[in-house]
C-alpha cells in the first residue's frame, strides 16, 4: 500500500518513542518523513533506518529555530502532513509545584505545537490534501493527581485542535489529536521511576500501577498510536475532523 505516496510527513520529536514509530507507518505508505527534535546525532540515526527520511534539528520552544527547520523541511518539497508529537511531561503535587516547571511543561506541549503549526501552515493549505496531527494524550480529557501542568498543557492542545478544524473547516485540511494513556516509551519510563521513588513501590508495582489506569491492564505500544495516526492521515478519513481520539483500552 501506499496511500501516502508523494506526501511529505513533518514529525516533530521524530527520534524516539511514539514520534519514531508514527514515522516508520507513514513511510510505510509511501510517505517521506522529516524528523525534527533537539538531538540531531539520533534523530540522524533515526532516520538512516526508515527510506526516504531526514533529520532536522529543531527546538519547538523556539521560534527562530523552528522557522529555520520547517523552511529546510519544506524546500525539500510541500508538507502535506505535520504531527506535533514533541512533548515533555513530570509528575509534581501542585503544592511542589513551582512557576519555571509549569512554563517549560506549557513551553514544549503548547507553544512548540503553536510555533509548529504556524510554520507549516502556508505549505498545509497550499494543496488539496494536509493534516494536522497533534498528538495530545487522555490528560487532555481528565484530570489525574500531580500533573496539573501537563493536564493544563494537553488540554490546551485539545482545545486548540477542535478550534483549528472549525476555522478551516472550508479547506482541505483536518487537525485532530490523538490522546493515548500510557505508552510504552521513556516518557512512560519516567513515570514508572517517579512512582518508585515517591511510594518505594518495586519497578513492577509501579508498572502494574499505570497498566491499571487501562481496563485493558497494559501499556499501549507505539505502533497502536502510529496507527491512529496514519488513520487520520489516511485520504479517506477527510470527515473526521477536530476530534480528540481516546487510545486507552476502554476507560469510562
Ligand atoms: P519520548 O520522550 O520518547 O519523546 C518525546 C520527544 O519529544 C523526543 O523525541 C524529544 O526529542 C522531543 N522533544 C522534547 N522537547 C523538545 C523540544 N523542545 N523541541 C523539539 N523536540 C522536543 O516520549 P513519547 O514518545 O512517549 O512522547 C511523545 C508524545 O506523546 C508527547 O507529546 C507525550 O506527551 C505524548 N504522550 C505520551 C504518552 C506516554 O505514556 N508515553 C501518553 C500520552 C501522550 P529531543 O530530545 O531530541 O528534542
Amino acid at each position: 500500500m501506499s496511500v501516502l505516496k508523494g506526501r511529505r510527513a513533518v514529525i516533530t520529536g521524530g527520534g524516539t518513542g511514539i514520534g519514531l514509530a508514527t514515522a516508520k507507518r507513514l513511510a510505510a505508505d509511501g510517505a517521506s518523513t522529516v524528523l525534527m527534535g533537539r538531538n540531531l546525532e539520533r534523530l540522524e540515526k533515526a532516520a538512516a533506518e526508515i527510506d526516504g527520511a531526514t533529520a532536522i534539528q529543531c527546538d519547538v520552544t523556539d521560534q527562530a529555530s523552528v522557522a529555520a527547520a520547517f523552511a529546510k523541511a519544506s524546500a525539500g518539497g510541500k508538507i502535506d502532513i505535520l504531527v506535533n508529537n514533541a512533548g515533555i511531561a513530570s509528575g509534581r503535587p501542585f503544592h511542589k509545584l513551582d512557576y519555571d516547571e509549569f512554563r517549560r511543561i506549557q513551553n514544549v506541549n503548547v507553544d512548540g505545537v503553536f510555533h509548529c503549526t504556524k510554520a507549516a501552515l502556508k505549505d498545509l493549505m497550499g494543496g488539496d490534501y494536509g493534516r494536522v496531527v497533534n498528538i495530545a494524550s487522555v490528560a487532555g480529557l481528565r484530570g489525574g493527581p500531580y500533573i496539573s501542568h501537563y493536564c493544563a498543557s494537553k488540554h490546551a492542545v485539545v482545545g486548540m485542535t477542535k478550534a483549528l478544524a472549525a476555522e478551516w473547516g472550508q479547506t482541505k485540511v483536518t487537525v485532530n489529536a490523538v490522546c493515548p494513556a500510557y505508552v510504552e516509551t521513556d516518557m512512560a519510563e519516567n513515570a514508572i521511576n517517579t512512582i518508585m521513588s515517591n511510594t518505594g513501590r518495586t519497578r513492577e508495582q509501579a508498572i502494574a500501577e499505570l497498566a491499571g489506569m487501562n481496563p485493558q491492564k497494559r501499556l499501549i505500544q507505539v505502533e497502536e498510536v502510529a496507527e491512529c495516526v496514519f488513520w487520520l492521515c489516511h485520504p479517506n478519513s477527510f470527515t473526521v475532523n477536530g476530534k480528540a481520539i481516546s487510545l486507552d483500552g476502554g476507560a469510562p
